[in-house]
């Protein structure tokens, strides 16, 4: 992978100016099922549908999808209605038939991205196809598994790609299905920032209540699109019926959603704007060099320590710092979490260069 490669030209030729909205059944159940659902959610506004042909069950027994028969509904639905279709592939098999359905999408689960072996095999499949892939965040909160399947896919000779973050399993109790951990798919797009985002608002939640907060709050974050699970009934669904929301709501929902722009366009405000911003790197540098006093002295206490053969970390001093650190953030209303967490950087880094400084100190004695 690599930070300027444009992998987002595919989705500029579907949602220029908008959020991409991928929409459509946890899983395909019947063709009637299908047309309706594609037929709602082309109204609503989106320009993919989806559904689930296999489905990767945490217990045996639960449905399992329709399998094949379903592309087949998926290529009516594309006929009726003009949208793409996306599915979730597992295997070569399943590569195999998504391509000989024309199935445009095809996205790697969060069961599959876990593992690099699974991964490799649909790349393998994938050698010379022109798709698009979009990959599923893995399960647990790895970005570097995540970019490596991203990157197997790649090396696969696609271009067109795309990651979709679905959040992370957790054993603790939460309001979540999947924490959402946004720090993640933040850093993802730091690294790739022409890399298409898409949220996965409903395998996050687990609930439609919840659907259209986790949303807003991706597309508040830059994300470059939603994929959200749509049924024509949610409450009869064959799989994941509690997450599930009405071609309707989804309607509304995406009606009352709230893009930011990506630039202030007013120039009055663009000049504060700016002015601000200079004054906050004039502060940065003027932190920078309160950071380099603050060594300085750290390393002329090294060398007395050291004369003087004194342990470097001093237990009393240190909680002294902290007491003094938080009693200033209070007074100075400063989130004291944030000031804790910064000084036992600073800590940590201070003993670092203590320590350099005695083993220096050690080598110039012998
Ligand atoms: C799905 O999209 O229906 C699905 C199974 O998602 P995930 O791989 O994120 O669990
Ligand atoms: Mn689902």
């Amino acid at each position: 992978m690599t930070t300027d490669k444009k992998y987002s030209n595919w989705l500029k030729a579907i949602a220029s100016d908008k959020p991409l909205i991928i929409a459509g059944p946890c899983s395909a159940e019947t063709e009637s099922q299908v047309l309706a659902t594609a037929k709602g959610v082309k109204e609503a506004g989106a320009q993919i549908l989806r559904a689930g042909i296999w489905k990767p069950r945490t217990r045996p027994g639960n449905f399992e999808g329709v399998g094949k028969i379903g592309l087949q509904w998926l290529q009516k639905a594309k006929e009726q209605t003009g949208l793409l279709t996306a599915i979730e592939v597992a295997n070569p098999q399943h590569v195999e038939l998504a391509l000989a359905h024309d199935i445009d999408i095809l996205w790697i689960g969060a069961r599959t991205s876990v593992n690099p072996f699974a991964v490799q095999e649909i790349a393998d499949a994938l050698l010379g196809v022109d798709k698009i892939i979009l990959v599923k965040n893995p399960v647990n909160p790895d970005l570097a598994l995540w970019i490596g399947a991203l990157e197997r896919i790649e090396k696969a000779g696609i271009d067109k790609l795309g990651a979709i973050h679905r959040g992370f399993s957790s054993y603790k109790k939460m309001m979540y299905r999947n924490e959402p951990l946004w720090q993640i798919p933040i850093d993802l797009k730091t690294r790739f920032p022409n890399l298409p985002l898409i949220n996965d608002p409903s395998h996050i939640s687990g609930n439609r209540e919840l659907v259209a907060d986790i949303a807003q709050t991706a597309i508040q974050l830059k994300f470059d699109g939603l994929i959200i699970e749509t049924h024509i009934r949610p409450e009869e669904a064959w799989s994941d019926a509690a997450q599930q929301i009405t071609p309707a709501y989804l309607s509304e929902f995406l009606q009352k959603l709230v893009v930011p722009k990506d630039r202030i366009f007013n120039p009055e405000l663009l000049k504060s704007m700016q002015l601000l911003r200079n004054e906050i790197d004039q502060i940065d540098s003027e932190l920078i060099q309160l950071l380099k006093a603050r060594q300085d002295k750290t390393e002329h206490i090294a060398q007395i320590k050291f004369e003087e053969n004194i342990a470097i970390y001093q237990k009393e001093r240190w909680l002294d710092i902290l007491q003094k650190a938080n009693r200033n953030a209070l007074q100075n209303q400063i989130n004291q979490k944030f000031i804790e967490q910064l000084f036992r950087l600073l800590h940590q880094e201070s003993l670092k260069i203590q320590h350099r400084i005695f083993s220096e100190k050690e080598q110039t004695k012998k």
